[in-house]
């Protein structure tokens, strides 16, 4: 008897069969969309902190706590520890919106050392 086909990876299918798989997707409203469209593996494991080129730096001499920047930040990557706002640099891309939204100017844009 036939063993049935195992399905390929991605990287394995030929030109042809990714075309097939692409017609075959088609999304007509928000909810058909994927969860992720870059990758729906977990970010924890993805450091994507090593894109940056800017490293934002708190000043916690003139940091009010008012985690302005935590709800801002789109990588969810400032984390609130004893009250006090601290950048995770290993998933930080250094995309500036906690600098531009900090209304005490707190937070300064360094650049990165690689
Ligand atoms: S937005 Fe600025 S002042 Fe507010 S918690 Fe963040 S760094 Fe501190
Ligand atoms: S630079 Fe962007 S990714 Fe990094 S902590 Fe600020 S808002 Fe988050």
């Amino acid at each position: 008897m036939k063993k049935p086909a195992r399905s390929k990876k991605a990287s394995e299918a030929s030109p042809e069969q990714s075309q097939r798989a692409i017609k075959r997707i088609k999304f007509k409203k928000a909810s058909d969309l994927p969860l992720s469209a870059i990758s729906l593996a977990n970010t924890r494991y993805n450091k994507t902190g090593e894109w940056r080129s800017i490293r934002p730096v708190i000043d916690y001499n003139k940091c009010t706590s008012c985690m302005i920047c935590w709800k801002f930040c789109p990588d969810a990557c400032i984390k609130i520890t004893d009250g006090k706002p601290y950048i995770e640099y290993d998933y930080c891309k250094g995309c500036n919106i906690c600098i531009e939204e900090c209304p005490l100017k707190a937070i300064e844009a360094k650049e990165e050392k690689k």
